[in-house]
């Protein structure tokens, strides 16, 4: 396997690097004439006018260029690691021309307050987007406005509110039901939007227990939020009864498309009986992510929802896009302006590139992918695959390691961490809840056969050292830029440390 090491703090910082009167960007001199033309105490108010300078690092633009590259090179990309199996998250590769594209200066030179008649070809591919999220996932009518995935659960939360209230019946329907396998946004979004929530627990095939369902269902529920495949990576092929059950009792269902890798172009949420559905653009539609943005997630209703989306609808006719503000029982707006345009564009170029054939392949090599890892990680000594025994996986598996954590006292997160010294990014650790010692992966179909093998290698390698030399796998990482954290110190608002300051011991 590999060597591996990765920059490190102690190498120098830019203030150490800096030296007095080094100068890297020089500005102008004013033009003679306008020396006496501008008086600055006129322009900026006395009072915010720097008296000392301001402290800046003296570097040349060489030593500038350096500094970030190495600071570019401490982070782990899927550009540079061997696999990024981070669950749940599809850190799937995104094709460089999609970013080609979405940095174009006839994209990013627009503004959302421009009249519609002067950013056509924005509204189009917009639209167009949006019709080919309709067409995967069997909905009927979309906004683009959320910003996330979580946004759009929200969204669509609200839209399930105001369904209800519409038929007079928001007073008692008052409960989302939730099975315990949800991500943790679903009861968060369901709460905002004002719900109590009620979990259903999974059966041992890790779908939703339909017992328990039809006991949680009633005159109260005003829908389910569900994720197919949840969180397991399992499919619940019950979907059909699930529904059923929910619209008997005169609910909605919302699908939490926040990963689609395993079904688009197989099967579509509209046609397994959902009302609404969310889908993260930036998720199985290819934009970075993980560094907190901007993400995009769009919300899909069947017809019967369409009066109450949000305002502006993108229209067309004729050839001619238009801003529709025609909704009279619309929740109103629910972003700043009509989405987040970078990954709309990237969506739909990703989806222009691969066509309906290739999204359907990318669904089966990434089905394909988790499916190799699970069946050879469930072998590997201390690991197990819990629920579904003997039953595929779809896009991610959700793997156990408390076997070892019993026989060796090493953890699902020491496991994680000691990946990190082989050069690989962690999994999702801890969660779905409902596994203990839960390590959550996702391969993605970007990953050649090699990068699974290497993961594999590495996670045997250290369940080795985990039954031979635990303490080795209990100190990890030691390869890293940053060492073993103290995390609840690290996540503290108060102790958490953004400045430079600290390292260069510099004055506040
Ligand atoms: C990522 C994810 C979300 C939340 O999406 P954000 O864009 O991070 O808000 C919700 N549900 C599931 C299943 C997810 O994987």
């Amino acid at each position: 396997m590999r060597e591996y090491r990765q920059a490190r703090w102690g190498e120098p910082l830019i203030f150490e690097l800096g030296r007095e009167d080094r100068v890297g960007f020089a500005v102008s001199p004013l033009e003679p004439e306008l020396e006496d033309a501008v008086d600055i105490s006129e322009l900026v108010p006395s009072g915010m006018l720097r008296e000392k300078p301001p402290g800046l690092p003296e570097v040349s633009e060489i030593e500038v260029l350096r500094h970030f590259i190495h600071l570019s090179q401490m982070n782990y990309s899927v550009s540079s690691g061997i696999i990024y199996p981070l669950g749940s998250c599809t850190m799937k590769y995104n094709p460089v021309v999609n970013e080609v594209l979405a940095g174009h200066p006839k994209i990013t030179g627009v503004h959302p307050d421009q009249d519609p008649s002067t950013v056509q070809g924005t509204l189009e591919f917009m639209y167009k987007l949006q019709e080919g999220f309709l067409e995967v996932t069997g909905m009927d009518a979309a906004t683009l406005q959320p910003a996330a995935g979580a946004h759009g659960e929200y969204t669509g939360i609200l839209l399930i509110r105001a369904y209800h209230a519409d038929r007079g019946e928001l007073e008692t329907r008052t409960e989302i039901i939730i099975p315990d396998s949800a991500h943790g946004t679903n009861p968060a979004s369901a709460m905002m939007a004002g719900f109590k929530i009620v979990e259903v627990p999974s059966d041992e095939d890790g779908g939703v227990d339909l017992e328990a369902l039809r006991i949680v269902v009633g005159p109260k529920t005003a829908g389910l939020m569900l994720t197919n495949p949840n969180t397991l990576g399992i499919f619940d092929s019950n979907i059909a009864k699930i529904a059923e059950i929910v619209h008997g009792a005169g609910g909605l269902m919302y699908y939490d498309g926040a990963n689609l890798n395993a079904v688009m172009g197989k099967c579509r949420p509209g046609d397994m009986g959902f009302d609404i559905v969310h889908v993260n653009l930036h998720k199985t539609f290819s934009t970075p992510h993980g560094g907190g943005g901007p993400g995009s997630g769009p919300v899909g209703v069947k017809a019967f929802l369409a009066d109450y989306i949000p305002v502006p609808v993108i229209e067309e006719a004729d050839g001619v896009y238009s801003l529709s503000w025609d909704r009279p029982k619309t929740i109103g707006k629910v972003h700043g302006y009509n989405g987040n345009v970078g990954p709309i564009l990237r969506a739909y170029t990703y989806i222009l590139t691969l066509g309906g054939e290739g999204l359907k392949l990318a669904s089966e090599l990434s089905v394909l992918n988790s499916n190799y890892i699970a069946e050879k990680l469930k072998n590997v000594r201390g690991l197990s695959l819990p629920y579904a025994e003997g039953k595929p996986r779809m896009h991610e598996a959700v793997l156990s390691a408390s076997g070892m954590a019993e026989e060796t006292g090493v953890r699902a997160l020491n496991v994680s961490k000691k990946l990190l010294d082989y050069g690989i990014h962690a999994p999702t650790t801890y969660f779905p809840l409902i596994v203990p010692e839960a390590l959550m992966i996702e391969p993605t179909e970007t990953e050649p056969l090699e990068a699974l093998d290497e993961f594999m290698e590495a996670v045997k390698a250290i369940s080795d050292l985990a039954y031979s030399d635990p303490d080795v796998v209990l100190e990890a990482p030691v390869n890293t830029t940053i060492g073993r954290l103290d995390e609840p110190r690290a996540a503290h608002p108060r102790t958490i440390c953004l400045s430079w300051r600290i390292y260069c011991n510099m004055p506040p």
